[in-house]
C-alpha cells in the first residue's frame, strides 16, 4: 500500500471520470467537488495525571442542502485527507438516496482501545464543545452520527453535551442521530447500514442482465458470501444475508479470519469472539492468520465492511468474487476499480450501498423534529380497520382464519416496520436509478461511475438553480 495514497484524491478521480458524462460547466463541477468548510482541532484532555493533545476534525463538504450530515470516526488512522474524502462521499450518498442533507464527516485521531470509557467520554464531550463553539453541530447546521469506532454511547454523550450548552432548544435532540432509543433514537437505526447493504445487493442480484454478466443465477439464496469486519455494518450485513439463505463462508476481523465452505453461523461466531477475544479457533472452521487473505477466498459475494483501501492494485487481480459490495467507505482504490472493470467483476459502490445508515438517520432526525414516535398515531387505527375488513370477509365466505393468519393481516405498523419499509424502498429505488443510468450509456464502464453521474446531476442541478451569492 502506497504511503502517498490520498483517499480524497481517489474520490475526486472517480468524480472526474463521471463528470464527463454530465453537462455542467467546469466551475460548477469544481464547486461540487471541493470541501466547503474544514474545522481542524487540537484540544487538551486530561488522561490520568497527564495532559494529552487530541487531534480532531469536522469537514462540511457541501452545504447545498442543510443540515450537513455524516458520521464521526474514532481511529488512530484518522487524518484530514480521510475525513475530507468521507465527507465528500456523504454528499454524493445523500443525493443518490434523496436524503435532503449536505455531506459532512468528523474524526478523532485516537485508538479507542487505548482508553477507558471515562477517557472516551471526556474526549467526546470536549470534541462536541469545540463543534458547538464553531457552529459545526446543530439540528439545522450539521448532524453527526456513528461511524467506525463509535456507536450509540458516543452519540448520547454528544447529545447531552449539546443540550447542556443549548438549554431550552426545543429541537436539540435532532443535533445527532444514531442515539439510543431512550434518548430519541429510532428503532432500526442500529442495523440500518447492514440492512441497506443487504437490500441493495439483493436488488442487484434480482437483475437477470447483471447476473448474466457475472455468470451467476438471480437471487440471494445459496450464494456464498465473505464479510470483512464484524462490527456494526459487517455483523448486520452478514446476519441479513444468512437469514435470506446465503452461505457465509468466510469472516475476517483484525486479528485474523475464518473459513468454512459449509457455512458459518454469524451469531455463533460473534458470541465466540466475545467469549474468547478472537474470531480464530471457531469450532469446525479453518483459521486464516493474515486477515487480508480472506478477501481472496472463493465466493460469490465479497463484502468489505471495515476500512478503506483494503483492495488495491496489488491484491485486486487475486480477488475471486464476481460481486463486491462496498459496505465500508472506500474499500477499493481507483487502481482496483480498473482491474475489476477489465475482469468483469461487478462492484456495487459504497456511495449508495452503505446509505442505509444515513437514510434511517434521516428518519430519526424527522422523528426528533416531529417529537412523535413513528406509528403512534396510525397503528391502532389500522389494526381496527384491518380487523373489520377480515371480519367482513369471514362473514361473507363463512371461513375463519387462525390466530397467526389473522395477526399477519391485521397487524398495524410499529416504528421498526415503517423504518424497514422506508429503507427498503430507498435502496430499491436508488439501485434501479443507478443501473438505469449505467444501462442507458454504453460508455459508462462501471456502477460506481453511474452512481457518481446520478449524484453529480442531482447536486449540480441545485447549485445551478441556487446561482452565486455576490
Ligand atoms: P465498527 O467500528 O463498528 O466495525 C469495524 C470492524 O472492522 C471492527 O470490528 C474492527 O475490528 C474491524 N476491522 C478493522 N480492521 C480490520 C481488518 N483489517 N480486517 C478485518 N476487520 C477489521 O465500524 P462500522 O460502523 O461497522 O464501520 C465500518 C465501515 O462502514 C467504515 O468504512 C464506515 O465508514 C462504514 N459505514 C458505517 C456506517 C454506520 O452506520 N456505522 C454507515 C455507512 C458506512
Amino acid at each position: 500500500m502506497s504511503k502517498q495514497y490520498s483517499f480524497f484524491n481517489a474520490v475526486c478521480k472517480s468524480f472526474d471520470k463521471a463528470a464527463k458524462f454530465t453537462s455542467f460547466d467546469a466551475g460548477t463541477l469544481e464547486q461540487i467537488k471541493q470541501c466547503n468548510s474544514v474545522l481542524r482541532m487540537n484540544f487538551p484532555v486530561k488522561i490520568g495525571d497527564r495532559i494529552e493533545v487530541v487531534k480532531a476534525y469536522r469537514v462540511q463538504h457541501s452545504q447545498h442542502k442543510l443540515p450537513c450530515k455524516g458520521g464521526i470516526r474514532f481511529s488512530d488512522m484518522v487524518n484530514l485527507d480521510e475525513v475530507m474524502a468521507l465527507a465528500a462521499l456523504m454528499t454524493y450518498k445523500c443525493a443518490i438516496v434523496n436524503v435532503p442533507f449536505g455531506g459532512a464527516k468528523g474524526g478523532i485521531s485516537i485508538n479507542p482501545r487505548n482508553y477507558t470509557a471515562y477517557d472516551l467520554e471526556r474526549i467526546t464531550r470536549r470534541y462536541t464543545t469545540e463543534l458547538v463553539k464553531k457552529k459545526f453541530i446543530g439540528p439545522g447546521e450539521d448532524v453527526p452520527a456513528p461511524d467506525y469506532g463509535t456507536g450509540e454511547r458516543e452519540m448520547s454523550w454528544i447529545l447531552d453535551t449539546y443540550m447542556a450548552m443549548n438549554p431550552g432548544e426545543v429541537d436539540a435532540m435532532a443535533c445527532v442521530t444514531g442515539k439510543p432509543i431512550t434518548q430519541g433514537g429510532v428503532r432500526g437505526r442500529r442495523e440500518a447500514t447492514g440492512l441497506g447493504v443487504f437490500y441493495g445487493i439483493r436488488e442487484v442480484c434480482s437483475m437477470p442482465d447483471l447476473m448474466d454478466k457475472v455468470g451467476l443465477s438471480t437471487g440471494i439464496d445459496g450464494k456464498r458470501v465473505v464479510v470483512q469486519g464484524l462490527g456494526n455494518v459487517g455483523y448486520h450485513s452478514a446476519k441479513f444475508f444468512q437469514e435470506a439463505g446465503a452461505r457465509i463462508v468466510g469472516l475476517a476481523e483484525y486479528e485474523g479470519a475464518i473459513h468454512d465452505p459449509k457455512g458459518l453461523d454469524v451469531e455463533a461466531v460473534f458470541q465466540h469472539r466475545k467469549a474468547t477475544g478472537s474470531i480464530l479457533g471457531y469450532p469446525g472452521a479453518t483459521n486464516i492468520t493474515n486477515n487480508a487473505d480472506a478477501l481472496e477466498l472463493d465466493c460469490d459475494i465479497l463484502i468489505p465492511a471495515a476500512l478503506e483501501n483494503v483492495i488495491n492494485g496489488e491484491n485486486a487481480p487475486r480477488i475471486k468474487a464476481p460481486i463486491i459490495g462496498e459496505a465500508a467507505n472506500g474499500p477499493l482504490t481507483p487502481e482496483a476499480d480498473e482491474v475489476f472493470i477489465a475482469k468483469g467483476t461487478l462492484v456495487v459502490p459504497d456511495m449508495y450501498l452503505n446509505a442505509g445508515g444515513v437514510t434511517v438517520s434521516y428518519f430519526e432526525w424527522l422523528k426528533n423534529l416531529s417529537h412523535v414516535r413513528y406509528g403512534r398515531l396510525e397503528k391502532r387505527f389500522n389494526e381496527n380497520q384491518n380487523g373489520r375488513i377480515v371480519d367482513q370477509i369471514e362473514k361473507l365466505t363463512g371461513k375463519k382464519l387462525d390466530d397467526t393468519q389473522r395477526l399477519a393481516i391485521v397487524h398495524g405498523p410499529d416504528e421498526v416496520d415503517l423504518v424497514y419499509s422506508g429503507l427498503e424502498e430507498t435502496m430499491i429505488v436508488a439501485t434501479r436509478e443507478i443501473v438505469d443510468c449505467w444501462r442507458s450509456n454504453p460508455d459508462i464502464q462501471d456502477m460506481r461511475t453511474a452512481g457518481f453521474v446520478v449524484a453529480i446531476n442531482k447536486v449540480g442541478t441545485i447549485y445551478s438553480q441556487l446561482g452565486i451569492f455576490p
